[in-house]
């Protein structure tokens, strides 16, 4: 694999809207889990040869030294630009070693992966919650094997990552699925959506957080669009009929799904709203006057 310099590792989110993250991290640079939908392929993201990973050179040098220089600790998000997981990450260790430095210096994680290999890491989750909030997201946009396959090349089978699932919840980690991107006119049928909820509920999932639509832009858009002509090629004409160039493309069925995906939730008691996601991990950690840590 190759290494490129960076100057930081960790960035301060602006809003703690997100999994109530105070800081993100990105140790690899790229992805080549080649999930037909990726946003980080985006020209905005300014990540060449996206499907090429590529290590931060020094990261955990450098994270060290970022994360003692921090007055506030806080929650660390991991995984919104590229998979923490990948398939070097298993030599590599980069994603490990960051752990390691969270449980250092105190610092909580909500991390989101399609890897089973997060499940090597339970030890540092389990060392960590002791401490700080811990929240681990399975993505998933579909459960059938076949499917997954062809939207998801080289990421672990849903059936891998439900197992994982599993394995996170019984070992008392705060877990749960991503259900994103629901892509309008392949995926956005309820039983899709409700084998997603309820396989990840029989497997200990505290919740399911959806996004029934995906945004298409530039690089994203013709990678996209060259699935869809290969296998969906009627589909890439009611996309461009639809959606022209729309930057967000909601699924027509989004507040069918969504109402009945709240029926469902409710009765299993599964999490579906950002907020109750961030109340149910991080409450516990609150301080009386109201902050965490
Ligand atoms: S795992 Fe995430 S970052 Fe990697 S290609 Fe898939 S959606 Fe993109």
């Amino acid at each position: 694999m190759e290494y490129i310099e960076a100057r930081t590792i960790l960035m301060k989110t602006k809003t703690r809207e997100w999994f109530g993250t105070d800081y993100t991290m990105n140790v690899y640079k790229g992805c080549h889990h080649g999930c037909v939908y990726c946003d980080s392929r985006s020209e905005c993201y300014q990540i060449d040869q996206f499907d090429q990973v590529r290590g931060k050179t020094s990261a955990s040098q450098l994270l060290n030294q970022e994360l003692q220089s921090k007055r506030q600790k806080g929650v660390v998000g991991a995984g919104s630009m590229s998979d923490p997981y990948n398939y070097f990450e298993r030599q590599e260790l980069l994603t490990r070693q960051s752990l390691e430095l969270f449980n250092h210096h105190g610092f909580g994680v909500s991390l989101a992966t399609k890897s089973e290999l997060v499940t090597r890491d339970i030890d540092l989750f389990q060392a960590l919650k002791i401490h700080s909030p811990v929240a681990i997201s399975l993505s998933f946009c579909t459960v059938d094997e076949q499917l997954g396959q062809k939207l998801e090349r080289y990421v672990s089978p849903p059936s891998k990552r439900l197992s994982a699932l599993e394995k996170l919840s019984a070992a008392g980690i705060y877990t749960g699925v991503m259900l994103m991107p629901v892509l309008p006119y392949l995926t956005d049928s309820w039983p899709i959506v409700e084998s997603v909820i309820k396989s990840a509920y029989e497997r200990g999932a505290r919740y399911v957080y959806p996004l029934f639509g995906m945004t298409l832009r530039d690089r994203q858009r013709d990678y996209y669009f060259a699935f869809l002509k290969k296998y969906y090629p009627e589909k890439l004409r009611l996309y461009k009929k639809v959606y022209d160039n729309q930057y967000y493309c909601q699924s027509p069925n989004h507040q069918k799904l969504e109402q009945r995906m709240k029926e469902l939730c409710d009765k299993l008691n599964v999490s579906m709203t950002m907020s109750s996601i961030i109340r149910d991990y991080q409450e516990p950690y609150q301080v009386e006057q109201g902050q965490l840590f």
